[in-house]
């Protein structure tokens, strides 16, 4: 069943390690929400006869959009495609953004998933990261969140300079006592061109020390099994039944539509992205053309991708999948993983090759490794 994925191009203020499509400025925004509505319509095919069962707001900061602007995308979705009565619909919100009538505004939507950006609940690394909101709104934020959803999710950055190992236990800590069912944990990566990355090069701000992320990353699965949630991505975890239904389906090569300045759509074999540039985006729809690059995936590509997002998830690469449906011969498959099976980096279990947590560590290489 497909997805529907609309990407809101604003922020309050650039975060430094920030490479996502997004502007600060709201003055285009009506214009912006005015074309994923249209763009919604000449896309309405794209996903064919399938009930959409997610939709997901990211960006970007969707909780800079008003409740109309919410209501109007929303409207025109059920309007162009069905869509399932129970369908997963989630909201990015910033913490600084959340007050009571906006929870209740986002409820009446159908919003009933929220994904929060907080990224840490000490002051020192929200300013270090450049984020808009403060440690106290982290936590108020998440407490009144939960009168209003059950349903939520955060981001929480490790492996950033200032952030020792107590601070990133507290950090997991503290999300944990709040009860938050699902968790999605992120080593802090330097992008080429960010101002981190500026920063860092200018020596103004210190490096990032891959080792100590490694190590974090070891803690942080150590404390989450221990806390009883199931580690089902590399970066994700969650209670039991309340793993992102989006995302999933993602990782299972599912057609997803994307709508919105620089979103990605994939229909199984072909994956095609929006332009990156908000005016130019508007000016095509408002003229009824699509402003996309398309790129068809050769079989060999189809395999590659399956092996590297199946290897990232708690189910691994199902050794039958490859056979039915890449033709890939699974003997020889399972012979070329061999070697990381002998040096304890993956585990075979009923038909499928799984990381452990040492392989996670290595997942990237041991994937591409793996590549026809
Ligand atoms: S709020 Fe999110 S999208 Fe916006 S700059 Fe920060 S990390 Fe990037």
């Amino acid at each position: 069943m497909p997805s529907i994925y609309l990407h809101i191009p604003f922020c309050k203020q650039a975060c430094h390690y920030c490479n996502f499509h997004f502007t600060t400025s709201l003055h285009y925004k009506d214009d912006v929400v005015a074309a994923i509505c249209k763009e919604a319509v000449l896309q309405k095919e794209y996903t064919g006869k399938g009930i959409i069962e997610t939709i997901y707001f990211g960006g970007g900061t969707p909780s800079l959009l008003d409740k109309d602007d919410l209501e109007q995308i929303l409207q025109t979705i059920h309007m162009h495609f069905p869509v399932d009565a129970n369908a997963e619909i989630t909201l990015e919100a910033n913490p600084d953004d959340i007050t009571a009538k906006k929870l209740q505004d986002w409820k009446a939507v159908g919003i009933n998933r929220l994904s929060m950006g907080v990224q840490s609940f000490f002051e020192e690394d929200l300013q270090w990261m450049n984020r808009a909101h403060h440690a106290t709104e982290a936590l108020s934020s998440i407490k009144l969140a939960l009168d209003y959803f059950d349903n939520i999710t955060i981001d929480l950055i490790y492996g950033s300079p200032g952030l020792t190992n107590e601070k990133w236990k507290e950090n997991v800590k503290t999300a944990i006592q709040l009860g938050i069912p699902h968790l999605s944990c992120y080593a802090l990566t330097v992008e080429p061109k960010t101002p981190l990355d500026k920063l860092i090069r200018l020596q103004q701000k210190a490096d990032v020390d891959p080792d100590a992320q490694s190590a974090q990353f070891l803690l942080l699965m150590e404390w989450m099994a221990a806390a009883g949630y199931e580690h089902y991505e590399i970066s994700n975890f969650a209670k039991p039944g309340w793993r992102s239904k989006h995302n999933s389906a993602y990782w299972q090569g599912k057609t997803y539509l994307g709508l919105g300045p620089a979103a990605h759509s994939f229909n199984g074999h072909e994956r095609q992205w929006n332009v990156s540039n908000n005016n130019l985006y508007v000016a095509a729809i408002q003229k009824g053309e699509l402003p996309i690059e398309k790129e068809t995936l050769t079989p060999d590509q189809q395999l590659n991708e399956y092996v590297m997002t199946a290897l990232r998830t708690m189910e691994g690469i199902q050794l039958n999948i490859l056979d039915e449906k890449h033709g890939v011969d699974a003997i020889a498959f399972r012979k070329k993983a061999a070697g990381y099976i002998h040096t304890g980096h993956i585990t075979e279990k009923n038909g499928c090759l799984i990381l452990t947590n040492e392989g996670k560590l290595l997942a990237d290489g041991i994937a591409a490794s793996l590549f026809v």
